[in-house]
């Protein structure tokens, strides 16, 4: 969706909602297709005297195999999200790459600010719980799920000492 700002622009105090579903049904997460439902955005743009900003929700189910285990695992997600809406940069120094959007055309591409905006929110870690054990790199068993088979192998100086601590006992 494209929406025309120039209205906006011209009144101060003016507010227009932004309501839309955006699709990133191709977006990748490790090699995974992780948004497969459309984010729905729910916001406004609005001027303040006379600053346009833009401000919205993303809502959307983000889906994708956990970092350690590789259990799929979908979470609800809601990321809230503030620009400032400007048809030039005034102050070079002003800009931080994310918060401004410059529009000389007083259009606002809102798919494709969300499209960033989103991406840029997702996790580097994704887990399907803080605790999550993995998968033993040895036997190759989610270890949330099952115990390790590999722990009957004991290492021989290990079963020493284990001799000596049943002997105290
Ligand atoms: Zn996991
Ligand atoms: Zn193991």
């Amino acid at each position: 969706m494209v929406m025309d700002l120039r209205e906006i622009f011209a009144q101060t105090g003016g507010a227009m909602p932004v309501e839309c579903n955006v699709n990133l049904s191709d977006a990748e997460y490790n090699g995974t297709i992780c948004m497969p439902n459309p984010v729905e955005v729910t916001g406004r743009v609005f001027n303040r005297a006379g600053v346009v900003n833009f401000e919205y929700t993303a809502n959307f189910a983000f889906t994708a195999p956990c970092d350690r285990c590789a259990v799929e695992v979908s979470l609800d997600k809601s990321e809230s999200f503030s620009h400032v809406v400007v048809t030039q940069l005034v102050n070079e120094e002003d800009f931080d790459g994310s918060e401004y959007i410059i529009t000389p055309s007083m259009t606002l591409d809102v798919d494709s600010i969300v499209r960033e905006d989103v991406l840029l929110s997702l996790p580097t870690k994704h887990l399907c719980d803080e605790d999550c054990k993995g998968i033993c790199a040895g036997c190759g068993v989610n270890l949330n799920e099952q115990e390790c088979k590999c722990e009957k192998e004991i290492d021989p100086r290990l079963a020493k000492l284990r001799g000596l601590l049943s002997d105290q006992r």
